[in-house]
């Protein structure tokens, strides 16, 4: 539990009220220099971003006079990328943000003068300024402050009741096992330094997101009874140049007078990004800055004087810079990956703690249904079914809360009060069972377990649930084609049945396409270019060099090619669903029928419908 903020010494807080003064100047000159210091940010035309916030992907936007910058919604935990787009008049857009769920920030209505003018380039980038430090803040701690130049570290101190332990974290056995050892050495260092054995500095804890890293080192911390200093690396990444090297500085002046104890830093890759792969605000300077003097800092305390061991966290290792990964600094690398079967059931376990469980209720079986799912989704899971009891008024979560949850969590929030008219509703029965049929077919989109028009989440119309079969960590590329053709299931349906699509597609496609062109520029899949990684790798969100190009510089001739190739795997992959669509049209039709009247397929009824499923001829 945070004990306290450290408090900032007054040196930092003149650091920081010159630095706040040096950001009303560095807005001033964005003011009239926006090219030069602005972020590049792709420009798009308006009426894409009407359009994506109508399909509810845009999660937030700044509306400025002249400009309208906006955020995509991300997957998982990474931020999405911005856009920028020129606004139109249009009395309209607030509201339809609002409808949206799009937050955002106004400036006041224009008036005359170079006052309001002003206002009107300057609150943009604040707004913009203050999602940026939203994003900082979200990263590390249970609360991220809006300050700028002070070390925010917030510490741990074992704290006799809700002290982390092992025992909360479950399904990452080898991880533990690591990490026990790393509470010894901070336990009775002496044992080890005795015999001459060199205590680490640096764990690095990788894995995907919400699969307990941060969880994992606070038990270490909590295991060990030592404090625990905890920042997220983005929140060392400043606009201004300094700022995160002093706060990295503070923090470690921090830690060696609390020795022995731990410095976790989580999303080391927002500072420890390799540093060829910069292009910051005109240049690199501040990263760079940073993570050389976390290096420093690393290298300068001697192992045995103070035993501070700094624990990472990223899910993006191969993002790191390799001056991070040499011996003394974080030579040691845990895997925490997702969890099997065994260890989704004992994260179950751990979470149902919190709940009251039903007599009926087999966590097993709910294991068994999540293939995937990293601790932080089961722990939601549990949550979920734990909502949906109380509101129903049971005394205990049932079994069939736990199951419901499943699906809240893999497709979103049911929304029954959303009424489709009849013809809407045929065309969405059609389309989903043309999903589901290219599902059943092609290898690696998993096994079909539910079609319905039931409207849930914020903008599917029905859906499809496919469960993996297996824990999947790689897909061979015929899964990936097998995937996008299942992708594309419903909008051929749709050709097929009505020979028209409706815009219920667009989100299809879009999945579709970035698959595809996944394949091409980042899986090196493609026959005609070959296995070269067009993409560069994962870029910070709005700063790095990513938001204007990701990929690789490349010939025009590359380029095109690389689009040429795209279009081929989706068309061909469109071709496949149209050919087994066709070839079992009396099904399509049959199961549509049926879907319109119950509104939901499912279990054994849908097996056997879709056993009928027949293979196309041979393409031809
Ligand atoms: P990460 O840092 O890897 O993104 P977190 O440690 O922040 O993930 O996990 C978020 C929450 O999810 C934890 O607080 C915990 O409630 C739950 N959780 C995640 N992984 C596990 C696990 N292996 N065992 C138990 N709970 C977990
Ligand atoms: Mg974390
Ligand atoms: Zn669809």
């Amino acid at each position: 539990m945070p004990i306290k903020n450290q408090d900032r010494p007054p040196r930092a807080r003149l650091i920081g009220n010159v630095l706040l003064l040096l950001s009303g100047i560095f807005l001033l000159v964005n003011l009239f220099l926006p090219n030069l210091f602005g972020p590049q940010i792709p420009r798009v035309p308006y009426s894409l971003f009407i359009h994506q916030v109508q399909e509810q992907q845009v999660s937030r936007a700044s509306v400025g006079q002249n400009e309208i910058r906006y955020q995509l919604k991300g997957e998982n935990d990474q931020a999405g990328q911005v856009f920028a787009t020129t606004p139109i008049f249009d009395l309209q857009l607030p509201k339809l943000l609002e409808e949206k769920g799009v937050e955002f920030g106004a400036p006041p209505p224009a008036r005359n003068g170079w006052f309001t003018s002003v206002l009107g380039w300057v609150i943009p980038p604040l707004i913009f300024v203050g999602i940026l430090q939203f994003f900082a803040g979200r990263g590390g701690g249970p609360q991220g402050a809006l300050s700028i130049g002070k070390s925010k570290a917030k510490v741990y101190v074992e704290g006799e009741s809700a002290r982390t332990t092992f025992n909360d974290v479950a399904g990452v056995e080898e991880a533990k096992t690591e990490l026990v050892e790393i509470v010894d050495f901070l336990k009775t260092p002496g044992r080890f330094t005795q015999i001459g054995a060199r205590i680490p500095k640096g764990v690095l804890l990788v894995g995907p997101p919400g699969t307990g890293k941060t969880l994992l080192a606070k038990a270490v911390a909590g295991e060990a009874g030592v404090p625990f200093f905890s920042i997220s690396g983005s929140e060392f990444v400043e606009l201004f140049v300094g700022v995160g090297s002093s706060r990295v500085r503070d923090l470690f002046e921090q830690a060696k007078k609390q020795a022995p104890c731990i410095v976790f830093i989580d999303e080391l890759d927002a500072i420890g990004k390799s540093r060829s792969s910069s292009g910051f605000y005109g240049g690199n300077d501040e990263r760079e800055q940073t993570l050389n003097q976390l290096l420093t800092e690393m290298d300068g305390f001697a192992a045995g004087q103070q035993t501070v061991i700094v624990l990472a966290a990223t899910n993006r290792p191969e993002t790191l810079d390799p001056a991070l990964l040499r011996p003394g600094r974080f030579d040691r690398q845990v895997l925490v990956d997702r969890p099997d079967l065994a260890g989704r059931e004992a994260i179950l376990k751990i979470h149902a703690q919190k709940v009251k469980l039903g007599a009926d209720v087999n966590l097993k079986a709910i294991a068994t249904r999540t293939p995937g799912f990293a601790g932080a989704d089961l722990a939601n899971l549990v949550n979920e079914a734990a909502l949906l009891a109380a509101r129903f008024r049971r005394e205990a979560v049932s079994q069939a809360d736990l199951n419901e949850a499943i699906e809240r969590v893999v497709a979103g929030l049911e929304k029954k009060s959303r009424v489709l008219n009849d013809k809407e509703k045929k065309i969405v029965a059609y389309h989903e069972v043309g999903h589901a049929l290219v599902g059943y077919l092609t290898p690696g989109s998993g096994k079909v377990e539910k079609i319905s028009i039931i409207p849930r989440g914020m903008a599917a119309l029905g859906y499809t649930l496919q469960l993996p079969t297996e824990d999947r960590f790689l897909m061979d590329e015929a899964e990936i084609r097998g995937q996008i053709a299942t992708l594309l299931g419903g909008r051929s349906a749709e050709e097929i049945v009505f020979g028209s699509i409706t815009t219920g597609a667009s989100n299809d496609l879009q999945r579709a396409t970035d698959l595809a062109e996944r394949m091409v520029t980042t899986y090196g899949m493609s026959k005609v270019l070959g296995p070269l990684a067009y993409e560069k790798g994962q870029q910070a969100m709005f700063l790095g060099d990513g938001m204007s190009n990701p990929r690789r510089s490349v010939s025009d001739r590359t380029a095109e090619a690389i689009d040429q190739e795209v279009k081929e795997i989706v068309e061909q992959a469109h071709q496949r669903a149209l050919d087994i669509l066709e070839t079992n049209r009396d099904l399509l039709e049959q199961i549509s029928v049926k879907l319109l009247e119950t509104e939901v397929i499912e279990g054994e009824t849908l097996h056997q419908l879709l056993s009928q499923v027949k293979q196309p001829a041979a393409a031809g």
